[in-house]
């Protein structure tokens, strides 16, 4: 609390009363304008804009590029949404089966859609991968074991 001002002539007569608190208040708001006007406070506020959370709906500031509150929970939320969306995208494309592969496990020959699948089936995928990891973990193995 700042008390009020006193003006005083030399004659020592009270001529008049200024409300210090008022006072204060109006030159702090003077220099928060000026300030706001200056590069920095414009650099400051440029990249700043009201974003509501596309999770919880919260309205807070933030960046132009943001999408949630950046809370944990949100952002984990959010992750959830876009991969649910990206799956529902990937449901709605139906690719004809127009592309003659090898199955690199068991050799069969089967019509697929997209041209870069190695096996007939998920287990045939599994099969291999499986297989490549073992012979994988041998080798890391085995040079552990040269090593020592
Ligand atoms: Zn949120
Ligand atoms: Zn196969």
């Amino acid at each position: 609390m700042i008390h009020d001002i006193k003006v005083f002539n030399p004659q020592g007569e009270l001529l008049k009363v200024i409300n210090g608190q008022k006072q204060m208040d109006l030159h702090y708001s003077a220099i928060a304008k000026s300030i706001a006007q200056s590069n920095w406070g414009i650099a400051a506020n440029k990249n700043k804009k009201n974003v509501i959370c596309s999770i919880c709906k919260k309205e807070l500031e933030g960046t132009a590029n943001q999408i949630t509150c950046k809370s944990t929970k949100c952002l984990r939320e959010r992750v959830k949404v876009r991969l649910r969306y990206v799956s529902s995208l990937k449901g709605k494309q139906i690719l004809p089966f127009t592309n003659k592969i090898i199955c690199k496990e068991c050799g069969k020959t089967v019509m697929k859609q997209s041209a870069r699948a190695k096996y007939c089936s998920k287990k045939c995928a599994n099969t291999f991968t499986g297989r490549i990891n073992r012979k994988k973990n041998r080798e890391i193995r085995i040079s552990i074991g040269g090593a020592c």
